[in-house]
């Protein structure tokens, strides 16, 4: 899972939703400071999704010491966005499962594994197959997958080396050293 979006967890500091305690039976939301949400409502995002906006009270947020941490917004109270229970506490688990050194480890492997799909895909158009039927399609991926062994004996046994990461060509605009 992409990580939370707010300015608080990009700048990795303030108050993003994780400090925020939600008792999902009272549809209350207790804050850092301790202070007690105002409003509960159901709505939906921009693709049709339900979501819960919570809102504090505003005389209580403008007058709070630690606002800034809190939220940008020089008048208005703090708002937060989260999805149903059953979601967001799926979301914040994954999310603090990512963190773990274990779940990293793991992911990695991902990098061996992208590179080997873009080589069949980009020299055997390994994306899309050429017949029709499970059994054919199983047969030209193992033949792809042999076809690509072979390619990489003959890179090793020239002493080929492997090919550098490529980089987009917006990324290539970028000075070097940035
Ligand atoms: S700004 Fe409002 S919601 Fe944020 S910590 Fe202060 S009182 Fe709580």
């Amino acid at each position: 899972m992409r990580s939370d979006p707010s300015w608080q967890t990009k700048a990795q500091q303030g108050f993003d939703s994780s400090n925020f305690q939600i008792d999902w039976d009272n549809e209350k939301v207790n804050c850092p400071q301790g202070h007690q949400s105002t409003k509960w409502l159901l709505g939906q995002d921009v693709s049709g999704k339900p979501v819960i906006r919570v809102r504090f009270s505003g005389v209580t947020c403008r007058t709070c010491p630690v606002r800034s941490s809190c939220t940008k917004s020089k008048t208005e109270p703090r708002e937060l966005t989260f999805l149903p229970q059953v979601q967001h506490i799926a979301l914040q688990t994954r999310r603090q499962t990512q963190k773990t050194p274990e779940w990293k480890a793991t992911y990695n492997q991902r990098a061996g594994i992208e590179s080997t799909h873009s080589q069949g895909i980009r020299r055997s158009a390994l994306r899309q197959s050429r017949y029709i039927g499970l059994k054919k399609t199983h047969l030209m991926q193992v033949f792809i997958a042999c076809a690509l062994n072979l390619v990489r004996l003959d890179a090793w046994l020239n002493g080929i080396p492997l090919a550098k990461t490529r980089s987009s060509r917006f990324k290539q605009l970028q000075p070097q050293g940035d």
